[in-house]
């Protein structure tokens, strides 16, 4: 039963020390109890208490960390079914095989393309993020080879052991350091060596079920063994399967807070579909349903794009609009000569305003105040676009540094603005702008700096 507020702090010191980055600690537990915040950063409460509350404000499903140090995927932490009703937490991971049955240039491929499949996009870094390593053959040395392969090839790569061996994966996770791999293949017979193996590693370990049943027994068995970290696998092997066992996989685990399937799954489109296509399609299907890892068998931009996007739609907080950072955006190579323009930092508005500036080809500086998500004139309606507060972002912008003209051209939205601007900056021309980001290229090249 979850713990309120009100429950944890009672449990706490009351120091108000602000060391947990929160100032109160009244702050500080309604943010425990509402999942945002883990009791641990309070570094004032006993091992017996944190226990306590971990356990009791721990979400449905369970938290899971797969690597180390700079290099953590972190899986399940789901505490709801719908999106809408809060926030979906861990974005799904997604991975591609690799196996010892496949020859060096097969294996090369599929790493260069990890390495490379790279999309920056509302200032975010959009790529897979694991590589799974399949012991095909039974056969721990070429297992290990390719691990080593793997860990030297993607630096920045999570790593998924796949195989029915526990000693096999354990001898390959032992070559990864901190970069502590999933270790995935218990089923039944097997359960008690890598209960071993993951304990002897410190890994996490990934259940291969036949069917939920099947799968509940094994989970319910390596809890048993004291394992807590686990992912788990229903061997749903048809998109409608897989489908159905993680939707039934969460609603058992968030409404009947059933312990034995509030687990993250990982799940296999690689052997779902043969052809990339409907693998990608099939992969859609479960990043939007639940899966908390994806296998694909391989990367192509084409298909993994729209995968990457598609995942960043669900796993943004449907009550905070995407934002892009406040900064000084240099376009096109500007220099002290270049205009200089400003918006809100709505990632919308950023990128559609920003994308305008780069096709007109005007060498451009950007200026991107922070309105918390705001559109320019919602932020100006919410006092968050006001003259004095883009005055003060002017002067600890830097662009002052940067240009030798000062002239400012703000949203043609904001034109009852300008007076107020005027009497702010004094030293700077305040020009109205386009209401539209379209009429932007034509506005910027008929522009030249004021004398
Ligand atoms: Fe309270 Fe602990 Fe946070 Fe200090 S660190 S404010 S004692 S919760």
């Amino acid at each position: 039963m979850a713990l309120t507020g009100i429950q944890i702090l009672k449990m706490l010191p009351k120091k108000n020390c602000g060391e947990c980055n929160i100032p109160t600690c009244l702050a500080f537990a309604m943010k425990v109890a509402a999942g945002q915040a883990e009791i641990a950063e309070c570094p004032y409460v006993s091992d017996e208490v944190k226990e306590q509350i971990g356990e009791a404000s721990a979400p449905p499903i369970r938290t899971v960390k797969i690597g180390g140090g700079e290099h953590l995927f972190t899986t399940g932490g789901e505490t709801c079914q719908y999106r809408h009703e809060k926030r979906f937490e861990n974005p799904t991971g997604i991975a591609v095989l690799v196996t010892t049955a496949m020859d060096d240039a097969a294996v090369a491929g599929r790493l260069e393309r990890f390495n490379s499949l790279r999309y920056e996009r509302v200032g975010v870094m959009l790529k897979a993020d694991l590589v799974a390593v399949k012991d095909a053959n039974n056969d721990q040395a070429s297992l290990v080879a390719l691990t080593k392969k793997v860990l030297e090839k993607c630096p920045d790569a999570k790593l998924i052991l796949l195989g029915d061996s526990a000693a096999n994966l354990a001898a390959a996770a032992k070559e990864c350091g901190e970069r502590k791999p999933l270790l995935y293949g218990a089923t039944m017979a097997n359960a008690d060596d890598f209960a071993k193996a993951a304990q002897d590693c410190g890994c996490p370990v990934g259940v291969k079920g036949k069917n939920v049943d099947d799968t509940v027994e094994i989970t319910e068995k390596l809890l048993a063994a004291g394992l807590k970290d686990l992912v788990i696998d229903t061997g749903a092997r048809t998109v409608k399967a897989a489908f159905e066992d993680n939707v039934l996989a969460r609603r058992a685990a968030v409404k009947s807070k059933f312990k034995p399937l509030g687990f993250a799954t990982i799940t296999f489109p690689c052997e779902i579909a043969d052809d990339p296509l409907l693998e990608s399609m099939v992969a859609s299907v479960l990043i939007a349903k639940y899966a908390g890892i994806v296998v694909l068998s391989d990367l192509q931009g084409e298909t993994l794009f729209p995968l990457l996007l598609e995942r960043l739609n669900i796993f943004t907080d449907p009550q905070r609009p995407m934002v892009v950072q406040e900064d000084v955006y240099p376009i096109n190579g500007p220099g002290e000569n270049a205009p200089v323009v400003i918006t809100c930092n709505f990632s919308l508005t950023y990128f559609i305003v920003s994308g305008e500036i780069e096709g007109s080809k005007v060498p451009s500086w950007l200026l991107i105040k922070d309105t918390e998500g705001l559109s320019v004139l919602t932020a100006w309606a919410a006092g968050k676009f006001g003259a004095d507060m883009i005055a003060q972002f002017m002067k600890k912008s830097g662009i002052m540094d940067k240009v030798k003209h000062r002239e400012l051209i703000i949203p043609g939205y904001l034109a009852s603005m300008k007076g107020e601007l005027e009497e702010e900056l004094p030293e700077w021309k305040i020009t109205i702008g386009p209401r539209e980001a379209g009429h932007l290229p034509a506005f910027l090249k008929e522009w030249k700096p004021s004398a």
